[in-house]
């Protein structure tokens, strides 16, 4: 079984740009490489998991986003960093799938998938809905990024359970991994 780290795609791996449709306004986020090597480094999948409402909302097509992710795993692959997986949920809010976050169904179908263990996973995201899904889903670890929106969130608790807060990603995974090796080292002694 593998361990994974779940990311939110806009406003965590990438510039948010609302309803992005356009492979050329792809840009990655600062220190999102380095944090993307860093849970490679330390044995982790890298899994995608992203609403994609727009799709739902008729504002683009399907094909449109999978040039996007086209072009996000080109710029990634060009620093080393391939993902395991990229999932999306194509529903507008309305359509009561069950892929939509907050609720688990994109990271329970990609455990189902790749053999992930989620009791050893983590979920990290820039919004409540993010740490929500990967309460649902039973990851371990749920990571909500502040970018400086310290003054209304808190670390805290939602309706399913407890999560952290961190920066931006590198700071996520600095809090993550420190966390894993102080486990670690406690196991080794
Ligand atoms: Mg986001
Ligand atoms: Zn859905």
């Amino acid at each position: 079984m593998h361990k994974a780290v779940f990311l939110d795609r806009d406003d965590t791996l990438i510039e948010d740009v609302p309803y992005l449709s356009n492979p050329a306004c792809v840009r990655i986020l600062p220190g999102v490489v380095e944090a993307l090597r860093e849970f490679r480094k330390a044995g982790f999948l890298l899994v995608v998991v992203t609403n994609q409402s727009g799709i739902g909302r008729g504002m683009y097509a399907e094909e449109n986003m999978h040039a996007v992710h086209g072009k996000m795993r080109e710029l990634f692959a060009a620093e080393g960093v391939v993902f395991d997986g990229v999932c999306y949920c194509p529903h507008a809010p309305g359509q009561s799938c069950v892929c939509r976050k907050p609720l688990p169904g994109m990271l329970l179908d990609a455990a189902a998938k790749l053999g992930i263990d989620l009791s050893a996973s983590v979920m990290i995201g820039d919004k409540p809905s993010d740490v929500e899904a990967g309460i649902a889903a039973g990851c371990c670890r749920n990571v909500l990024l502040l970018h400086g929106r310290g003054e209304s969130f808190h670390e805290g608790s939602t309706s399913g359970g407890g999560f952290e807060v961190a920066d931006d990603l590198l700071s996520a995974a600095r809090l993550v991994l420190e966390g894993q090796s102080a486990i670690d080292l406690k196991k080794m002694k």
